[in-house]
């Protein structure tokens, strides 16, 4: 199936009022195709990008604990300078950061078993740190933030090699394009 990544069509949710925050990979062989999913989405020079090895497992990983807060450090400073109204967390397949945070365990093959299982581990991963700013976000207005500025979406993605994208829905199910 031809992808679409730049028609509306094809992006089953809908688009960020304000503007995003991006969450991706360092990885080289993907940073030219996260431009065009983000235009896709009428986002051109509306989104901050934060870059970690491994995004969502990389801000959540033990073995270098500071990336968390420095995470948590950026995402306040985009909220409170840029309207930041979206995180979109890029996960990607084939990343070597998840076998250099798992192990064994991080590593996938290309078989339907082993693609179903790399996926499950992103979701997993995504939604952990999704629930995270969630609450993050929550504190803030709890402690007397701006309850408008610190209302705060966040929406989790899996892109393969190819750059095709799918969007890894709350309920669980998926939806590519
Ligand atoms: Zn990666």
């Amino acid at each position: 199936m031809e992808i679409h990544r730049t028609s509306s069509n094809f992006r089953p949710y809908p688009p960020p009022r304000k503007n995003v925050l991006l969450l991706s990979c360092m990885d080289l062989r993907l940073i030219d195709d996260l431009v065009p999913f983000m235009e896709g989405d009428n986002l051109t020079n509306r989104y901050d990008q934060l870059v970690f090895a491994g995004s969502a497992l990389g801000v959540i990983q033990q073995d270098h604990e500071s990336w968390y807060d420095v995470f948590f450090q950026h995402l306040d400073i985009a909220v409170q300078l840029h309207q930041i109204q979206d995180v979109y967390i890029m996960e990607h397949r084939d990343c070597g950061a998840y076998a250099k945070f798992l192990g064994q365990n991080g590593k996938y093959g290309d078989s339907p078993h082993e693609l179903k299982r790399e996926e499950k581990d992103h979701r997993k991963f995504a939604f952990q740190l999704h629930d995270e700013i969630a609450s993050h976000c929550a504190r803030k207005i709890a402690d007397g933030g701006d309850a408008e500025m610190w209302d705060v979406h966040v929406r989790c993605f899996l892109m393969d090699l190819r750059g095709s994208v799918i969007w890894l829905k709350d309920d669980g199910s998926d939806e590519a394009w």
